[in-house]
């Protein structure tokens, strides 16, 4: 029997490489060991302030996504979280055992408040509880997280015991698989590389668009001149080198830097080239797919199909062992 996983992505912008590299990457590897479900969480991307007919779009865009870069529909279950109702109503009652104290302590709450003064609404202060349905919907043994969701899914555990020794046990608590990709740093080299801040590369982004954002991307702030020498290790670009360039790019590209035998722009024209080359392929399939929307429809409804059968029994289980009444319909 294979442990079961449960990973989303939000449907609230363009994926970028950051996403491909903190999720997806790891989603098309672990679907050989695990039973996983991939979901897209739209409800929680309703958090954010949003435009309707675009958030629809992203739904789609999102799953045709995950299938452009590895992630097999035939291995893997892929469905949409507003589809399966159990969700919320498995939020609602964890809700009513999560203590406001544990929810207030969550940085990323603290972070987004910031971020959108104008609408910190209860769905955002809520958003870890949602999280911790979303996984113990199915049961799911294991989730991959990258370091910014370990506190959330610390809190998904913390629900799980809560319930457990309420109710009887119901739930495993989750165990947690660390990516190993490190954090990947925005183009203007200040923060994690994220949609709302539009300083990534997109995963559909043109060869143009690559090439315009990497030319103008931060680097080593101390290498003023093409002359002074540089340090590869604090710098953004050297960063996505271990990601898209060879070995042997990489050593010499590190070697060149550090006496400046080589420039910045002579750096970043070698990454423009092997990010085009690797987004040409995921570009390729999506744009297959976006020809035939059905197929993801198709993806969606089995997906749909599957999760709802494991959803629906564990929260007839739920619903049970919380002393939920239930009264014969017909
Ligand atoms: Fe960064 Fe490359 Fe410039 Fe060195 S040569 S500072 S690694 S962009």
């Amino acid at each position: 029997m294979k442990k079961r996983l449960f990973s989303g992505i939000q449907p609230d912008g363009h994926l970028h490489i950051g996403n491909y590299l903190g999720s997806i990457k790891s989603w098309v590897k672990l679907q050989d060991e695990y039973e996983c479900f991939f979901c897209v969480v739209d409800l929680h991307a309703m958090t954010v302030d949003y435009d309707v007919e675009e958030f629809r779009e992203f739904a789609f865009e999102t799953a045709a996504l995950f299938v452009a870069c590895g992630v097999d529909p035939g291995k893997s279950t892929i469905f949409l979280q507003s589809q399966v109702p159990e969700h919320a109503e498995l939020a609602w009652i964890l809700n009513t055992i999560t203590p406001m104290a544990l929810l207030e302590r969550m940085t990323q709450f603290k972070d987004k408040a910031k971020v959108q003064k104008k609408n910190v609404n209860v769905g955002l202060f809520n958003y870890p509880v949602l999280q911790a349905a979303d996984i113990l919907a199915y049961k799911g043994e294991v989730v991959p997280v990258g370091e910014d969701q370990c506190q959330h899914l610390e809190l998904s555990r913390d629900i799980a015991r809560k319930f457990n020794r309420r109710f009887g046990l119901t739930f495993p608590e989750p165990q947690t698989i660390l990516n190993e990709t490190p954090r990947i740093m925005g183009l203007d080299g200040e923060s994690k590389m994220s949609k709302s801040r539009g300083n990534g590369i997109l995963l559909l982004d043109a060869p143009d668009v690559v090439e315009k954002k990497i030319r103008g991307a931060v680097t080593d702030p101390a290498r003023k001149r093409r002359r002074d020498s540089g340090d590869p290790n604090i710098c953004n670009i050297f960063s996505l080198h271990k990601v898209f360039s060879t070995s042997e790019q990489i050593s010499t590209i590190e070697k060149d830097c550090k006496c400046a035998a080589i420039g910045c722009v002579d750096c970043k024209k070698t990454l423009i080239e092997n990010v085009v080359d690797f987004l040409a392929p995921i570009q390729a399939r999506y744009l297959d797919l976006k020809r035939d929307p059905g197929i993801i429809d198709g993806i969606f409804k089995d997906g749909l199909a599957k999760a709802r059968k494991i959803a629906s029994q564990t929260m007839a289980e739920v619903r049970s062992k919380a002393g939920l009444r239930q009264t014969p319909v017909s």
